[in-house]
Parts: C-alpha cells; sequence; structure tokens
C-alpha cells in the first residue's frame, strides 16, 4: 500500500530520499507521484491534515522492494489513478536510476490522461 502525504510532508521525505545514498537504500526504491487530488477527502498519513479533493494537491509514495524493477515496466498506476485521476502531476523515482522508466512512465500518464479526458467529453 502506498502513503499519501500533504506537501509539507512530502518535502521532508523527498529530502530524505533525496539525501540517502545509492547503498542505503539496500535495492529499495521509492516511487513519489505527485497530483491534484481527485477523490477523497483523505488524511495525509503523517501529520492526519486533511486533502481535499479538486482542491489539494498530495504526493502518494510508494516504496518498491528490492527485485521489483524487473516489473518495473508493467508498473500501472493503479493507485495513483485512483487518488489522482486524470491529473498525476509530476513523478519521481528515488533509489534506483532509471531514467528510461521514468520517461515511458510520464508519456504513457500524459497519454491515458488524454484519452481519459476525450472519453468524459463523449
Ligand atoms: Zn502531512
Amino acid at each position: 500500500m502506498p502513503y499519501l502525504y500533504c506537501t509539507d510532508c512530502a518535502k521532508k521525505h523527498r529530502e530524505r530520499f533525496a539525501a540517502k545514498t545509492k547503498e542505503s537504500w539496500e535495492g529499495e526504491a521509492a516511487l513519489v507521484v505527485k497530483g491534484k487530488l481527485t477523490s477523497g477527502p483523505w488524511l495525509c498519513d503523517s501529520c492526519n491534515k486533511g486533502l481535499n479533493r479538486g482542491r489539494d494537491s498530495a504526493y502518494l509514495v510508494q516504496y518498491l522492494s528490492p527485485g521489483a524493477t524487473t516489473d518495473l515496466q508493467y508498473y500501472d498506476f493503479a493507485y495513483e489513478r485512483r487518488y489522482f485521476k486524470p491529473s498525476v502531476k509530476n513523478v519521481e523515482l528515488f533509489g534506483w536510476d532509471r531514467e528510461d522508466f521514468l520517461h515511458d512512465w510520464t508519456e504513457n500518464i500524459k497519454a491515458a490522461e488524454y484519452a481519459e479526458e476525450e472519453d468524459e467529453d463523449e
């Protein structure tokens, strides 16, 4: 299960992630997705601040276990879509140096969002 954080708490986590050395990740990674909430209301998993649909941006942090790297290409952003569909703003990956996946994911998310927006117009 991923964790949902308000922007303040997410900032602390992202700073901590960025400061970690490759060795200290021990093969794990953290996928951090920012978006504007399209479901809710939810609570920040760290400080319990209320997070409101349609108004607040939030971050979803999913920890990836060592070995999951082979499954990266099949990661479908199901959780992220549940919270942010169709308004994912940014995708970051800490711990693994996989710019190739980051690029593909960002492109795929944007393409999927565009398709969903078109569906809503019908
Ligand atoms: Zn918080």
